[in-house]
C-alpha cells in the first residue's frame, strides 16, 4: 500500500506514485532535532540577512551568497543526515505537535475521541520500556503465522494478511485512480519486495556499492539472529535473501522509469495475472483483502509478475519463510522494534545509509509515527490551534495570481499551436485547490488503539487505512481526498485529480510570513505554488488532461517541440555535480526541474503584476539594502539553504526525483535573465550564461 510512500519514506521509496511534492523523501522521514536537547526552533523570516555570505558574488554563485553562513548558525545536528531551511519548519512544527500530543496523553484530562485516540498512541510510542520488556512477543502471532507456512499454495492468504499490515513481502498492493479515466478508482499491483532503496543498488558495481550490499547482507544476518537464528545460520540465511532479492530487482524497473506512467500502466484481467504468476491465486487474494469481485486492474510491471512466479517457483520453502520474517522485521515501523533491533536498523539505514550520527530522540519519532498512523486526527487538532482563515486567504489570492501569471504565460508561447494553446488552458483552468486541510475530516471511530500495545497499533492503523484505501475501488473517485495530512511540511500535485495541495504546516514562514514584504512572499510561496502547477504541464503531467486522464492532448509537433525544450534541461541538470564524481540524474529530475523553472518564472511574472497594481518600485532598494526584485530572488534562494551529509546526497541522487538543494536554487536562476538582471550580472557570468534552459 505504499502508493504516495515516496514522501514518507526515505528508505522504501515503492510505489507507483505518480503525485508529485514539492521536496523529495528526505522532506520527511530523518526530520528532528539534536538527540541530546529539546532546543527551540526559530522559523526564519521571508529573509534573513545573518544566512548571507557577503564575501561572495551572487553573480558567481547565487546560492553561496544566499545561505553561505547558514551551516555555520545551524550546523548539522547530529541525528540528522541534513538540514536545510524546510527541515527547520518540520521541526518547529514537530515541536508544536509534541506540546499537543502531551497534552492529550494525559490521561486524566478530558479529551475528544480522537485525542484520546492520538494520546494513547503516542504515549504507547513513547513507552519504550514497555516496548523492550515485551521483546519479540508481540511478533509471536506473526511469526507463528510464517512458521506454519508448510505449502506454497498457502502463500496466498499470508501475503494478503501482510499486505493490510504494510508488510511488503515480494510485491505491492493498492488501489489508484485509472490512468485513462480518472473518475474510476482501480486496483493495482506493483513490484516490491526489496530491502535497499532502489533496484539498481543490487547492481551498481563499485567499491561504495559493493560496500553497501555487503552491509546490507551483515545487516540481515544480524536481524535474522535477533530473531532467534544461530549466527551461521544467520549469515547463509542473509546470503539466500539477498540473492531471491535480486532476482526480484532484476525484474524491477528503475525510478527514472517509473516517472514514465505509461510504463506503469497495464490494465489486465485478472485470468491474465493469474497467467504471470499462478503461484498465487489472484481472485483468493482479492478476497482475502475484502475486495472480492475484481476482474481488471492495473499490473504496473507484467514483467515482474513473470519473474516473481519464477522466484517463487525456485525458492524452497525454508527461504521463503527466511524472506518473510526478515520482510516482517524490516517493514515494521522502527520505533515498535525491541531496542536492538532498533539499533541495527539505524547502523544500517540511518548510519550508513543517511549518514546520521546518532539515533534521533523518542519523542520526534513518536511524533512522526503518530502523524504516519493518525494523520487527519492529529492534523485536526493541529489546524484548530495553529491554523489561520489569514494564511488560507493569502494562499488563496496567491494561487489566483499564479494562475493568471500562467494563463498569460500561454499565450505568450509561440511554439504552441493554438489547438495546444487552447487545450493547455483548459486544463489550467481546471486545476483544483486545496489549501489548508481537508473539507471532511476522516472518521476514525472504527479504528481501535490500545495504550501499551505498540506494535498492535501499528498493524491496526495500517489496517484501518488500507481498508479505507482497498474501498475505494470500484466506486466513483472522491475529489475531496487528501494524500498528505495538515500536519506536514511540503505539498503535491496530483495529475490523476488536476490538483495542487498545501497542506496547512507548509503556509508557515518563511514560507508565508505575515511580516515579510511582498517581494519575500512571492519569492517563497509564489514559488511553490509556480512549482506545484507547472507540474500540471512537465514531462509527465503533460500527458494528463484537465480531467485527470492520461490522454494525449497535443499536436505531434508540438509535443516534438516541447521534448526539444525539456532535452535542453536534462542536459544541463545532467551535467551539475551533486556530491564527489556523482551528477544529478537529468532525466529523474527532469519534472521537478521543470516545475522549479517554471515556478520560480511565474511567481516572478505574478509579482511584477502585483507590483504594478500597487505602484512599487521593483527597482529601488529599501531599508533591506535590496530591491524588492533582489528580495524577491533572495527569498526563494534562501529556501535552498542547508548542509547534508555526503551519504545523503548520494542516497538521493539515486532514488529522488528532486535534484540537490543548492542546485535547485542555482540551476533555475542561471535559466532565468531577470535574476541577472536584478542582481546587475553581465552575460557569461555563472549565474548568467549564454546558453539558458526555457521550458515554461
Ligand atoms: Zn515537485
Amino acid at each position: 500500500m505504499n502508493r504516495y510512500l515516496c514522501a514518507a519514506a526515505l528508505l522504501l521509496a515503492a510505489g507507483f506514485l505518480v503525485v508529485v511534492e514539492v521536496r523529495g523523501a528526505h522532506a520527511q522521514a530523518p526530520a528532528s532535532a539534536p538527540a541530546d536537547s529539546n532546543r527551540t526552533v526559530k522559523l526564519l523570516p521571508g529573509l534573513d540577512k545573518e544566512l548571507v555570505d557577503s564575501s561572495v558574488n551572487p553573480c558567481d554563485n547565487f546560492v553561496q551568497y544566499a545561505c553561505g553562513n547558514f551551516t555555520k548558525l545551524y550546523p548539522v545536528p547530529a541525528d540528522l543526515p541534513g538540514y536545510d531551511s524546510l527541515f527547520m519548519v518540520q521541526e518547529h512544527t514537530q515541536i508544536v505537535l509534541h506540546q499537543l500530543l502531551d497534552q492529550v496523553a494525559d490521561k486524566s484530562a478530558q479529551h475528544t475521541p480522537n485525542e484520546q485516540k492520538i494520546g494513547d498512541y503516542y504515549a504507547t510510542c513513547m513507552d519504550e520500556k514497555a516496548i523492550d520488556d515485551a521483546g519479540l512477543k508481540p511478533f509471536q502471532p506473526e511469526l507463528d503465522r510464517i512458521a506454519a507456512l508448510s505449502d506454497k499454495k498457502q502463500l496466498t492468504d499470508l501475503l494478503a494478511h501482510d499486505q493490510m499490515i504494510n508488510i511488503g513481502a515480494f510485491f505491492n498492493y493498492s488501489e489508484q485512480q485509472d490512468f485513462s479515466d480518472a473518475r474510476q478508482q482501480i486496483a493495482a499491483v506493483d513490484q516490491g519486495g526489496l530491502g535497499l532503496p532502489e533496484r539498481d543498488y543490487y547492481f551498481r558495481t563499485g567499491d561504495a556499492a559493493e560496500k553497501t550490499r555487503k552491509d546490507y547482507v551483515a545487516h540481515v544476518a544480524t536481524m535474522l539472529t535477533l530473531l532467534g537464528e544461530p549466527a551461521d545460520k544467520a549469515a547463509a540465511d542473509a546470503q539466500k535473501i539477498m540473492d531471491l532479492e535480486t532476482a526480484l530487482a532484476k525484474v524491477s524497473m528503475d525510478v527514472t522509469d517509473r516517472r514514465d506512467p505509461h510504463k506503469v500502466y497495464h490494465m489486465m484481467a485478472v485470468t491474465e495475472l493469474a497467467q504471470l504468476t499462478p503461484a498465487i491465486d489472484w481472485p483468493q487474494f482479492f478476497a482475502k483483502t475484502e475486495v472480492p469481485g475484481i476482474t481488471t486492474l492495473n499490473v504496473t510491471n507484467p514483467d515482474f509478475f513473470k519473474g516473481l512466479e519464477a522466484v517463487l517457483d525456485s525458492t524452497d520453502l525454508e527461504t521463503i519463510r527466511t524472506y518473510l520474517r526478515w520482510q516482517l522485521v524490516n517493514s515494521t515501523p522502527s520505533y515498535a522494534l525491541p531496542k536492538p533491533m532498533y539499533d541495527a536498523d539505524f547502523d544500517f539505514y540511518g548510519k550508513e545509509l543517511s549518514g546520521e550520527q546518532v539515533e534521533r530522540p523518542r519523542w520526534k519519532r513518536c511524533v512522526t509515527a503518530t502523524d504516519n498512523g493518525l494523520g487527519q486526527a492529529i492534523g485536526q487538532v493541529y489546524v484548530n490551534s495553529q491554523f489561520s482563515a489569514t494564511q488560507k486567504a493569502f494562499t488563496s489570492q496567491m494561487v489566483h495570481d499564479i494562475e493568471d501569471a500562467m494563463d498569460g504565460e500561454l499565450d505568450k508561447q509561440d511554439w504552441m499551436s493554438a489547438e495546444t494553446r487552447a487545450k493547455a488552458k483548459a486544463k489550467l483552468h481546471m486545476v483544483a485547490n486545496k489549501i489548508g486541510y481537508p473539507d471532511h475530516w476522516r472518521d476514525y471511530t472504527k479504528l481501535t488503539v490500545v495504550r501499551g500495545d505498540a506494535l498492535g497499533n501499528a498493524f491496526r492503523a495500517a489496517e484501518f487505512e488500507n481498508k479505507r484505501l482497498l474501498a475505494k475501488i470500484g466506486k466513483p473517485v472522491n475529489r475531496d481526498e487528501w494524500f498528505m495530512s495538515p500536519s506536514t511540511v511540503n505539498a503535491y500535485y496530483d495529475p490523476s485529480m488536476n490538483d495542487i495541495n498545501f497542506p496547512a504546516a507548509f503556509l508557515q514562514s518563511p514560507i508565508y510570513d505575515p511580516n515579510a514584504t511582498d517581494a519575500e512572499n512571492y519569492g517563497h510561496l509564489g514559488f511553490f505554488v509556480g512549482h506545484e502547477l507547472t507540474h500540471g504541464f512537465d514531462d509527465q503531467g503533460s500527458q494528463f488532461d484537465g480531467n485527470g486522464n492520461l490522454k494525449d492532448w497535443w499536436t505531434a509537433d508540438d509535443r516534438k517541440r516541447f521534448d526539444t525544450m525539456t532535452d535542453c534541461e536534462v542536459h544541463e541538470y545532467g551535467n551539475f555535480t551533486a556530491v564527489d564524481d556523482v551528477k544529478v540524474n537529468g532525466k529523474l529530475t527532469l519534472g521537478e526541474n521543470t516545475a522549479d523553472n517554471g515556478g520560480l518564472r511565474l511567481a516572478y511574472l505574478a509579482f511584477q503584476a502585483d507590483a504594478k497594481r500597487k505602484g512599487i518600485d521593483v527597482t529601488a532598494k529599501d531599508d533591506s539594502g535590496y530591491t524588492p526584485n533582489q528580495q524577491f530572488f533572495m527569498a526563494f534562494g534562501q529556501d535552498w539553504c542547508g548542509g547534508w551529509r555526503p551519504q545523503l546526497t548520494r542516497l538521493l541522487v539515486q532514488t529522488d526525483p528532486h535534484s540537490p538543494d543548492p542546485i535547485r536554487a542555482n540551476g533555475v536562476v542561471q535559466n532565468l535573465t531577470d535574476f541577472g538582471n536584478a542582481f546587475g550580472c553581465k552575460v557569461g557570468q555563472p549565474m548568467m550564461p549564454d546558453n539558458a534552459c526555457h521550458v515554461w
